[in-house]
């Protein structure tokens, strides 16, 4: 795997040789990253994509991919967001290497409070503790996207580290964590680029080296606003149910402000495992196509093996026999936008449609009883002797081939539209197509 040596990593605020004293050397050079959502709701594609960068780039590393959930502010945990976040990443294969909650790590944040007290660098205000900013201070770091971002400290007001119900708020229990976690790599979105000069004066108030920033521009909707739940802003959930396949969500995201070295574009997981670098992170936001989205998911449904194909139809659609489903694989995938379209393609393959729902015939009923019989004599039925049974009996009859197609169509379907009739009969079989024009005999 690539190993790129990244000057910027772990870099002190300031006075680094203190720092060494205290700190491991090694640390620095291993790749932990972490991805660390709030359990506030449930997160969209966009926050997935953070996630996906953050397991891309500790695995294309050969580091380590941590989940953290920031859980500390009480009053707006949403019950449910964390098996969300979880199954999110799940169904991606974004496989997390260690799993950590902070309300579980209240003991280490309180520690380190302490550490601040004892040096009078907190005071406390109304229950809470709260930081107190230096004067006239430049902050600044090399953040690996955007490069140099500053800002003085004279512009932010002390800030609430520890809360009166004795949890630590955001800030300060993400800085104690990815310090505690060895955190090489903080890849998250931009919206958080105005925290970090705190987060710089709290790592330099504990001579703590800090790691690199990558901030990531948000994704936005075709009208360069933000992300509307009607044009992306939905969860991966969502599209899965909507039958996306996981495969093509994950090369749709990875490519939302990341660029391969060449004009590839479809990557598996894997490939991008072994692609990604940080160096061809866009700085520009990255603009939501949903158009885009759906020539992934077809380009998808045509290359992933039929038993995986057949497994991602059988979760949506749980009624429909699994081995079934898999024999008509290459029957329907170059023919569905997305999963959802399998049902309307396939359904009459599980179950015969009624009669009353038969689309009109223009054929008499004696030539159809024709047909059967036709069909009945046959030894053999596979799709190039039903084409010629169907051909010669339209010659015979004088009639139609065309019209002769689609009332058999319609009568074994129930439907004007189907994968192609002659694969689809011999997929029914010839007893069951046989069944059904009887049935529709009988019943006219
Ligand atoms: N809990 C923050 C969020 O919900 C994490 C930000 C960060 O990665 O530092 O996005």
């Amino acid at each position: 795997m690539k190993k790129t040596e990244d000057p910027q990593r772990s870099r002190k605020v300031e006075d680094p040789e203190r720092s060494r004293k205290v700190e491991d050397p090694e640390r620095s050079r291993r790749v932990r990253v972490r991805y660390a959502p709030s359990p506030t709701g449930v997160p969209h594609i966009g926050n997935i994509r953070t996630a996906l960068f953050d397991f891309l780039y500790a695995k294309n590393q050969d580091g380590t991919f941590i989940l953290r959930l920031e859980d500390t502010d009480r009053k707006r945990l949403v019950p449910g967001s964390r098996e969300i976040i979880q199954e999110s990443l799940s169904v991606l294969g974004l496989k997390w290497d260690e799993y950590y909650e902070q309300s579980r790590r209240l003991d280490l944040y309180q520690k380190h409070l302490k550490i601040l007290k004892d040096q009078k660098l907190v005071y406390e205000d109304q229950g809470s503790w709260r930081f107190k900013i230096p004067k006239g201070k430049t902050l600044k770091w090399q953040d690996l996207v955007h490069g140099e971002i500053k800002f003085l400290s004279d512009v932010l007001e002390d800030f609430i580290i520890v809360k009166s119900d004795g949890f630590p708020t955001y800030h300060f229990a993400s800085v104690v964590d990815d310090h505690d976690m060895q955190i090489s790599h903080v890849i998250r979105g931009d919206e958080w680029i105005s925290s970090t000069p705190k987060h710089l004066l709290l790592y330099e108030a504990f001579s703590w080296l800090y790691p690199a920033f990558i901030h990531l521009p948000p994704i936005l909707g075709p009208d360069r606003k933000k992300l509307s739940k009607r044009e992306g802003a939905k969860s991966v959930i969502e599209y899965i149910d909507e039958g996306y396949l996981p495969e093509a969500l994950v090369n749709f995201l990875s490519l939302l402000g990341w660029a391969p070295k060449d004009d590839r574009e479809i990557f598996s997981l894997n490939d991008l495992t072994r692609e990604f670098s940080l160096d061809r992170l866009n700085k520009n936001s990255p603009i939501f196509n949903g158009e885009k989205l759906n020539w992934f998911n077809r380009e998808w449904m045509k290359k992933i093996k039929d038993d995986r194909l057949a497994k991602q139809i059988k979760t949506l659609f749980p009624q429909y026999d699994l081995e079934k489903i898999r024999s008509l694989i290459p029957l329907v995938r170059e023919r569905m936008k997305t999963l959802l379209e399998f049902p309307k393609m396939a359904d009459f393959f599980f179950n015969r449609p009624k009669i009353s729902n038969i689309p009109k015939i223009s054929l008499s009923v004696s030539l159809i009883a024709d047909v059967i019989s036709v069909f009945e004599k046959s030894k053999v039925w596979n799709n190039s002797v039903i084409r010629k049974l169907i051909e010669e009996t339209a010659v015979l009859k004088k009639i139609d081939r065309i019209e002769l197609i689609s009332a058999v169509r319609n009568i074994v379907s129930g439907s004007i539209i189907t994968p192609p009739l002659y694969e689809s009969m011999e997929q029914l079989g010839q007893e069951e197509t046989i069944t059904r024009l009887k049935n529709y005999v009988k019943k006219k």
